[in-house]
C-alpha cells in the first residue's frame, strides 16, 4: 500500500509512545494488510495487547516521510535518520 493514497481514517496500530507522541515514530509493519506504527524503541510495547488504535492521517503532520512509504503485505519498514525507508520482509517475533 502507498500511504500517500490510503484514506486518512485507515485503521493504524500504534504503541503508547506514539500514541501520546512520546517518541519518534520509526518502524511501521504492513502485517496481512494491519498497518502497524511504532516507536521502535527500547521497552516498546509493540509486541504487548498494550496498543492503541488511530487513524494514520493523524500521524501524517508528525511525520511526513510516512507519505513516501510504500509498504507491501508481509513487509515492515524503518525509518532512517536521514528520513529514507528501508524496507526489509517482516520479521515476526516468536
Ligand atoms: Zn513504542
Amino acid at each position: 500500500m502507498k500511504l500517500s493514497e490510503v484514506p486518512g481514517n485507515l485503521r493504524t496500530i500504534v504503541c503508547g509512545h506514539v500514541f501520546r507522541n512520546e517518541r519518534a515514530l520509526v518502524f511501521v509493519s504492513n502485517q496481512e494488510g494491519d498497518l502497524c506504527v511504532f516507536c521502535g524503541g527500547p521497552f516498546c510495547e509493540a509486541h504487548t495487547d498494550n496498543l492503541h488504535s488511530i487513524g494514520i492521517g493523524h500521524l501524517f503532520d508528525r511525520e511526513p516521510a510516512l507519505l513516501e512509504l510504500e509498504i507491501e503485505e508481509g513487509s515492515e519498514a524503518i525509518l532512517g535518520l536521514d528520513k529514507s525507508w528501508a524496507i526489509m520482509p517482516l520479521r515476526m517475533p516468536n
